[in-house]
């Protein structure tokens, strides 16, 4: 039907433009055949069906055309009725004007069915309920002679039973209910109509009583059930509700029932949807007969979100709800910490509100604005603590350590000053410093520089070189006349670091020692007497160098390796030790930035974001255990090129319970039945001192070519000949922790390979662990760990400075621990003493104090 298209080119009618529309247009667009047409017919009307002329033609012909050529989207029969339009409208002229009114009518009318017929079903809106005045207005009225510090057995309404449960809880006074938060909500709120219920979802709806049929249960005569058959504009559903006991099967009560529910009465149900034979119904709902659609619910939870608190033997859901309703009018009752002003910038709402809200939120949005600033609260408290601490560490002093000769880093060749140690150092190195390092470096050379106490944090991917980045600033201590430290987490570590320490620093004339848990008392007094003096200028150790009788002359730097293996706790106590030592950490374990925030937002953090050149990237592989001779043939074809393999293991022993191989048997098996040509070296965590380190020393020097261990290689062991890393029970493992054993290999020039041996059966770890396999980035790694496994299992049952978070998730909440931060760090600048923020100052007393008693009690 090209003509029609073409006539609405080609055909210019008479009808001015603007009142008639230009022409008739073809199948290719229904939606403006329809939209002309009915302009006309409208234009047609209002002008007193005198048949428009147009600019080009008259109304009668338009429509006689239009009518002619209609789009495809007509069936059959309606094309039929087309045609009879198009003649009627060809004689339209000759018709009388009631003639002419009333075809017109018939035409708009026969469109607007057309139109209705060809759209799909067109989504009814939500019911809409009137809800009683917003909850969290209401018990703002009073809070009956509460105050936050009233024991909850003094509360009306709760007897010394119900104040003994809540105790359980640890729900002691009135404030602790406050903030004893939801730990999910029914989200009645969600008001559908029938036709639009999910099963699976809990959900409102508001509609009409069909017919209603209360009886016993025919098999449980001590059940009766409820049957409401409802309906609304979009669908019908049932409704049951089931009584158990005696007194609800009386003829009686069952008649009372149905007279509640009388055909034609509106009603509000609220529950969780269930899907059952005849479609989604709702089983045991709330239900409220309304007056009329429109009338007030008089329900707490219908039509709300309805909080879930969690719960304890003897004390109900509702009861519980009750209790707490009882005593949210004291939330008005302390003035908002956060000045109105800090509220306004970041969109926050007033805390009173926001404790109501988290107990009965209206909606979804109210819940989100409520959660966002108790979120906020907490954050801020947090992350003001840490500037805190951070403006008090920075204002003590400590040594200036700077180099005399005041040299560059080393890599200025050509200089006419003299060497510094620090130069000198790094000239016996076999390889320059990455810019990474040199920058990481400079960055401490210039907090050193000052007087104030560095507090630097180094953190750098496995194999990225912290460990001469903090050798260079323990030598440039010792060039300062002072002493420095390095601590590891473990006795292997320490004795690595102290090896490495061995060879370079007795070349620079600098004396070292090392001091660990299995030290020899005479070797121990001798070291401890060295360093008081001050003939000891670099001590290396485990966290035996905690301990009391150890003494330092002039200690100017402490380093701590791997540092997330430390509590904050013990870094202290180091540091108590000195003067006011300069303090650097370094981590290996890329944390996620929202727990290095939480965690160290009083620590400058420096970056080694670089590999030293040549690091061949890790092929890494998820094998099966069915595919351990893979592995052994991988581990063969490796040795026979003078590489090494590591095999680790999450156990040390056999276990009855836990089904596990110990290191001791697949040692045994790997030396007798696999590898009876080579040597396989055991190493875990029972070994003595000595014997541990005979058996590194072995596989640093190649004696021994595969080392079966336990997880004690995870930190910091370096023999860059070593490039096979197998993990037994991969899945057992965190993805940081494996990130961090695989680093161990891929450290010389030689392609290295990780294979992660799993059992196979668990889809989910499978699925973690081919994180690994797709990521050799340790940020990203860390994340995901952090959202897998959440911040407690990420840091490790060691790490004890997780801030106590009730509400606030370090996994989801990060962008308001941005703006905490930022708010935080603005406020201190300004206002160090909170002088002028005395509700801030107080809710950190209150923290603090909160926290000191909670350590008590542990
Ligand atoms: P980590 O950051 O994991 O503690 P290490 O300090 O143990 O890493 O360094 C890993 C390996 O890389 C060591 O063998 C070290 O000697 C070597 N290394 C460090 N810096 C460089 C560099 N700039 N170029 C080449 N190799 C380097
Ligand atoms: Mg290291």
């Amino acid at each position: 039907m090209a003509g029609g298209q073409q006539q609405a080119e080609t055909n210019p009618g008479a009808i001015p433009a603007g009142d008639l529309p230009a022409g008739a247009t073809g199948e290719l667009n229904t939606e403006r055949w329809l939209r002309d047409l009915q302009q006309a017919l409208r234009l047609e009307v209002e002008r007193g069906c005198g048949d428009l002329m147009g600019r080009q033609q008259s109304f009668s012909s338009f429509a006689a055309e239009c009518w002619q050529t209609v789009p495809l989207s007509l069936q059959s029969e309606e094309r039929s009725q087309a045609q009879s339009f198009a003649e009627a409208f060809a004689t339209y002229g000759q018709l009388s004007v009631a003639r002419r009114q009333g075809l017109v009518r018939r035409c708009r009318q026969w469109l607007h069915d057309w139109q209705r017929s060809r759209q799909p079903s067109t989504p009814v809106a939500p019911p809409r309920l009137r809800l009683a005045s917003d909850p969290s207005q209401a018990p703002r009225r009073g809070s009956g002679g509460l105050k936050l510090d009233t024991p909850l057995a003094e509360m009306p309404g709760v007897g010394p039973k119900t104040a003994a449960r809540l105790a359980a809880l640890g729900l002691l006074l009135a404030r602790d209910l406050l903030h004893y938060y939801p730990r999910d909500y029914l989200d009645y709120a969600h008001l559908v109509r029938i036709s639009a219920l999910e099963p699976g979802r809990t959900a409102t709806i508001v509609a009409s009583v069909r017919r209603c049929h209360a009886f016993n249960s025919p098999r449980n005569p001590n059940l009766s059930i409820l049957e409401l058959h409802l309906q609304d504009c979009t669908g019908r559903l049932r409704v049951s509700r089931f009584f158990a006991g005696r007194r609800f099967s009386s003829p009686g009560w069952l008649k009372g029932q149905q007279r509640l529910y009388p055909p034609g009465a509106d009603v509000a149900v609220s529950g969780l949807v269930k899907d059952s034979p005849y479609g989604p119904c709702f089983q045991d709902p709330l239900i409220e007969v309304l007056e009329d659609p429109r009338a007030l619910v008089r329900s707490e939870q219908i039509g709300r979100m309805v909080p879930v608190y969690g719960l304890t033997e003897g004390l109900g859901a509702d009861r519980l709800r009750q209790i707490v309703a009882g005593v949210l009018g004291l939330a008005a009752a302390q003035p908002d910490p956060l000045p109105l002003a800090i509220r306004q910038q970041h969109a926050l709402i007033e805390r009173a509100d926001a404790l109501v809200a988290i107990h009965r939120p209206t909606d979804a949005a109210q819940l989100q604005a409520a959660r966002r600033r108790l979120v906020f609260d907490e954050f801020l408290l947090l992350q003001l603590a840490l500037c805190r601490r951070r403006l008090e560490f920075r204002s003590r002093i400590a040594p200036v350590l700077q180099c005399p000769a005041g040299g560059g880093d080393g890599a200025t060749d050509g200089t006419t000053t003299t060497p510094t140690l620090v130069d000198r150092f790094l000239d016996l190195l076999p390889f320059p410093l990455t810019g990474a390092q040199q920058r990481v470096l400079s960055d401490i050379r210039s907090d050193l520089a000052r007087p104030q106490p560095m507090a630097r944090l180094v953190q750098g991917d496995v194999g990225s070189g912290k460990t001469v980045v903090a050798l260079a600033a323990l030598l440039i201590a010792v060039e300062a006349g002072c002493q420095g430290v390095l601590m590891a987490p473990t006795e292997v570590l320490a004795e690595q670091h102290f090896a490495k320490i061995g060879a370079w620093l007795p070349q620079l004339h600098v004396s070292s020692a090392l001091l660990t848990g299995s030290t020899p008392a005479a070797r121990r007094r001798e070291l401890l007497q060295d360093l008081i003096n001050g003939q000891l200028q670099v001590l290396v150790g485990t966290h035996a160098l905690l301990e009391d009788p150890v003494q330092f002359q002039r200690l100017g730097l402490v380093v701590v390796d791997e540092q997330h293996r430390f509590g904050v706790r013990q870094r202290n106590r180091l540091l108590a030790k000195g003067l006011q030592p300069h303090l650097l950490t370094m981590t290996a374990t890329p944390i996620p930035r929202t727990l290095a925030l939480s965690l160290h937002g009083d620590l400058d953090v420096s970056q080694i974001d670089e590999l030293p050149p040549g690091r061949q990237p890790i092929r890494t592989r998820c094998l099966r255990a069915s595919q351990r001779h893979e592995v052994h043939a991988l581990i063969r074809e490796q040795v026979a090129q003078g590489q090494r393999a590591y095999v680790v293991l999450p156990l040390v022993e056999e276990s009855e319970k836990i089904d596990l191989l110990s290191a001791v048997a697949v040692h045994r098996q790997l030396q007798e039945e696999v590898f009876p040509d080579l040597q396989v070296g055991l190493l875990h965590g029972r070994l003595g001192s000595d014997d541990k380190q005979r058996v590194l020393t072995a596989f640093a020097t190649g004696s021994c070519q595969v080392l079966v261990s336990t997880t004690v290689v995870e930190v910091g062991v370096d023999v860059p000949e070593a490039s096979v890393m197998v993990i037994e029970h991969a899945e057992r493992f965190g993805l940081a922790q494996l990130h961090q054993l695989r680093g161990r290999v891929g450290r010389g020039s030689a392609a290295s390979h990780c294979l992660l041996i799993h059992d196979g059966n668990n889809a989910m770890a499978r699925q973690r662990l081919e994180v690994l396999v797709g990521s050799s980035d340790g940020f990203a790694i860390a994340e995901m760990d952090l959202q897998l496994r959440g911040p407690g299992a990420v840091l490790g049952t060691r790490q004890s400075g997780l801030p106590d978070l009730a509400l606030a998730s370090l996994t989801d909440d990060g962008s308001v621990l941005e703006l905490a931060r930022d708010v935080a760090q603005a406020v201190i600048a300004a206002d160090p003493n909170l002088e002028h923020h005395g509700g801030l100052a107080k809710a950190l007393a209150e923290q603090r104090q909160r926290q000191l008693e909670a350590a008590r009690l542990n």
